[in-house]
């Protein structure tokens, strides 16, 4: 009761009339499932895996094994999985393999969460591993460079599109590969449909990335990238992160890495490679300029025992962890694996930053998804749990209009699937469509997409809609 009088004092109240009692909604006791995420797994899983039954924890912790034992070859991979692969599977993953624009690159680490007692399901591998039955083809609008971080770039692997931020690919190489990566016109090895561009980590191409930043004063954050920040020696690491610090306008820096996700190990045992990153951090502390990371978690089932010790240890050291996920077609496109996914990271310290609507990538229609589901599941996220862990959902605009909130379209046609942004700090005349992948589309958008002679017309009619709608 709120308005009883304190019993120490026994006055007599005159008597008055009482507002009535407000009607207090008391919570019922929650489901045990809706904390779930605190569940995280341990124990020495990768076990069940075949290739892995007698390797002992010391050995699955070392990031040197991890790396020496990724898979990139299907017999590889086939050998290792022995008996628990069908056979029709087998069949289907040799013609992903032969098929797929994007070199494979995976950890025994990630080899050992994927349920190959269902894999078609399975959230781990539709990201990293292909198989023939689940290829699409690609949208029409697709080309390879679909951001024009090329286009952007004022010297080779920088790209300056916003104000005062730019995108330093310091190298061309990943821990592992992902399908559905933006990059994969650089990232990775050649394949037999794809001949990549060559971003290496020379002196030459960095000492010109150094002298573009240091001469615009507006530039004050420098995302360092690639490629995966993982794969930077110890010493490239504190050149860089020396380097961009020396400089006045430089303000704040991230270093982006997948690695937390895929081979959280290297964070537990490559002394070296968290020491130079944490002398950075400290460095910048002293300076007052930011340094953190950015990585890529996907799906709840990627944060494991192993990777709450990893982000552990980094937050023990005082650096900041952000996370940027890509939505993906059964992988988290539900608001309950979403939602899973937002409290886990939370849970192990790490913010949910952004959520990327899937870019148009080669080879991964199967992994795309609409617009619509994007802010649909946005809707059920916000709210759960404390706004600065709560994702913003974002559109990359094709043809380089950068990050846009994906509800703030100006227009969004759910026959056609183009949606059209604006985005003033990049082109303040421009408009920018994005593309929902053809097969998810009303039989009556398929059919005009199918028709090529109506392609153009489909985009004209979107930037039309989206410039003469009333303000
Ligand atoms: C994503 C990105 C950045 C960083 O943008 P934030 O919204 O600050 O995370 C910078 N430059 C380019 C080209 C990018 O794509
Ligand atoms: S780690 Fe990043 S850059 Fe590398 S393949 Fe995956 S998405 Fe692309």
């Amino acid at each position: 009761m709120t308005d009883a009088a304190p019993t120490s004092l026994p006055t007599i109240q005159p008597a008055k009339a009482r507002a009535p009692e407000p009607e207090r909604r008391v919570k019922p006791p929650v489901d045990p499932a809706s904390l779930v995420h605190r569940d995280l797994l341990g124990g020495e899983f990768w076990r069940k895996i075949p290739a892995y039954k007698d390797v002992d924890e010391a050995t699955f912790l070392d990031y040197r094994w991890q790396m020496k034992r990724s898979v990139t070859k299907v017999d590889k991979l086939l050998a290792g999985l022995a008996d628990l692969a069908s056979e029709a599977f087998v069949a289907d993953l040799r013609e992903g393999f032969r098929r797929a624009p994007m070199a494979v690159r995976v950890s025994p680490y990630m080899i050992a969460l994927i349920d190959w007692s269902k894999p078609y399901a399975d959230p781990i591998r539709r990201q990293f591993i292909p198989t023939g039955s689940e290829l699409l083809p690609d949208h029409p609008k697709l080309d390879l460079d679909s951001l024009h971080e090329q286009a952007d770039a004022p010297v080779p692997g920088l790209t300056h599109r916003y104000p005062d931020k730019a995108l330093f690919l310091a190298l061309d190489t990943c821990p592992v590969y992902c399908r559905f990566c933006t990059r994969s016109y650089a990232v990775g090895l050649d394949t037999e449909e794809v001949e990549k561009v060559s971003l290496k980590p020379t002196n030459d191409r960095w000492e010109a990335a150094f002298e573009y930043i240091a001469s615009r004063p507006e530039l004050e954050d420098i995302v360092i990238s690639g490629g995966d920040s993982y794969n930077l020696r110890a010493d490239h690491i504190k050149t860089i992160g020396e380097r961009l610090l020396a400089m006045p306008n430089i303000r704040r820096m991230r270093f982006a890495t997948k690695g937390p996700a895929v081979m959280p190990q290297k964070i537990l045992t490559d002394t070296a490679w968290v020491d130079a990153l944490t002398s950075i951090h400290e460095q910048g502390r002293k300076l007052h300029k930011e340094v953190c990371i950015h990585t890529h978690f996907n799906h709840p089932n990627e944060i494991t025992q192993i990777s709450q010790r990893a982000m552990n240890l980094l937050f023990e050291r005082g650096i900041t962890v952000r996370n940027q996920s890509v939505l993906q077609r059964g992988v988290n496109d539900t608001p309950e694996a979403m939602g899973q996914l937002v409290k886990r990271l939370a849970h192990v310290n790490v913010h949910p930053y952004y959520v990327y609507v899937h870019d148009l990538v080669r080879g991964v229609e199967n992994l795309r998804t609409t617009v619509q589901t994007a802010t649909a599941i946005e809707k059920e996220i916000r709210g759960m749990t404390a706004g600065f862990n709560t994702p913003v959902f974002v559109v990359d605009a094709p043809g380089g209009g950068g990050k846009r909130d994906a509800h703030s379209y100006e227009w969004y046609d759910r026959v056609t699937g183009v949606s059209v942004y604006r985005s003033p700090n990049v082109d303040a005349d421009a408009f920018y469509c994005y593309f929902d992948p053809v097969d998810l589309l009303p039989a009556e958008g398929q059919a005009r997409w199918a028709d090529p002679s109506q392609h153009e017309a489909i985009v004209a009619e979107a930037i039309d809609n989206a410039k003469n709608r009333p303000a």
